[in-house]
């Protein structure tokens, strides 16, 4: 119903929609569709025809802006009160503000690990609508694998939660209850809704990997410190592979000498493609960005190293995007980065100026402390 009122909205125009039907230009809540604004309260009243068999006049209801909003949002559409918001600047707004309950003093992960399942199902194309007891049993087995401690596993919430908060829908249902108490397990075995992310937010992710790059990094980076990233992002299916280029051939040999490989192992994961590709693989130090014929290209380079006897995290804190130079000049100790992030010319004691930083990514000054002691 609300998609006839945005056509009908499209046919007419504006002026002719909104004179039609009696209602003033919206000032504050805006529905976006296919990345046109549309006024919230007469697209909202326009759609009651389904419920009421008439459309509703502005003058006939109860309730401002912002409840037809949360209706609306409800439903799946994105609503925005920020006239020149993009639906991805909405998204990453709404991930940095997840309102997620305390446990100890930290941040529960329910809605996090839901949102991480989501996103790996967007990267692959999976259905964006799942079945409750495939849902259900999926995003159990990730909180018990990466919940806080004494966590229950009880998805009901997180799902809830997000639907309320917009990011998440029941499309089956208008009205899902209230993500507290007990009635919410009941309600969800009664239904078996099928779930998911709204639709606008599983084609933003879908399509575009630099925003579920920056989603990714802020919620492992916000949840997850304790965590091997990498294994977390495997597990949830955000590992595949990018459009990497192949190794160059070994088969290349120059007549008369045997062939020897010199090329250095850059270890490359899950973790590392989500960080260059939130650099868009630009070198942290020198802002170059190699572009090769499949595609640009950078090293996702530890820190503190991983392995023995070094034994550094796997987590964005310790990773940065280098350029191949300077992966090995930092690798090897010509560079080394003071806390306040100046990177530092080791052999003249220089500054080779400040490392560059993006938000969504922040260094942890720990590993910088111990690969200056390295050296
Ligand atoms: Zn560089």
């Amino acid at each position: 119903m609300v998609l006839a009122a945005i056509e009908e909205y499209d046919q007419l125009g504006r002026d002719a929609f909104l004179e039609r039907y009696g209602y003033r230009e919206a000032r504050d809540y805006f529905v976006v569709h296919n990345g046109r604004r549309y006024d919230s309260k007469p697209i909202a009243g326009v759609a009651h025809r389904g419920v009421s068999g008439r459309p509703l006049r502005a003058s006939e209801f109860s309730g401002g802006a912002a409840t037809v909003g949360r209706t609306l949002g409800h439903l799946g559409f994105l609503v925005t009160d920020r006239q020149d918001a993009s639906p991805a600047e909405v998204f990453l707004e709404k991930i940095r503000n997840l309102d997620t309950a305390l446990s100890n003093g930290r941040p529960k992960r329910h809605q996090p690990l839901t949102l991480l399942w989501a996103l790996g199902r967007a990267a692959r194309r999976e259905e964006r609508l799942v079945p409750w007891d495939v849902t259900r049993a999926e995003i159990s087995a990730l909180i018990k694998e990466y919940g806080l401690d004494g966590d229950r596993p009880n998805p009901e919430y997180p799902v809830l939660k997000l639907t309320h908060f917009e990011l998440w829908t029941l499309p089956d249902h208008r009205e899902p209850p209230r993500p507290s108490g007990s009635p919410p397990l009941g309600w969800m075995s009664r239904n078996q809704p099928i779930s998911g992310l709204c639709e606008w937010v599983y084609d933003l992710v879908a399509q575009n990997e630099a925003v579920r790059a920056k989603a990714s990094a802020y919620l492992l980076s916000t949840y997850f410190q304790d965590k091997d990233q990498t294994e977390l992002l495997t597990r949830v299916g955000l590992d595949a592979a990018d459009d990497e280029p192949p190794p160059p051939s070994d088969d290349v040999r120059t007549p008369g000498r045997r062939p020897a490989t010199v090329r250095r192992i850059i270890r490359d994961n899950a973790l590392s493609r989500l960080i260059k590709t939130l650099h868009d693989h630009t070198c942290q130090i020198c802002g170059t960005r190699l572009l090769l014929p499949h595609g640009p290209y950078a090293e996702g380079a530890h820190i503190r190293p991983l392995g023995s006897p070094h034994d550094g995290h796997d987590v964005a804190g310790n990773l940065l995007c280098l350029c191949p130079n300077d992966h090995v000049l930092f690798d090897l100790g010509a560079l080394t980065i003071r806390d306040d992030l100046a990177v530092i010319d080791r052999l003249t004691g220089e500054s080779r100026g400040p490392l560059r930083t993006i938000a969504g990514h922040d260094i942890d000054p720990q590993y910088l402390a111990y690969h200056r002691k390295i050296f």
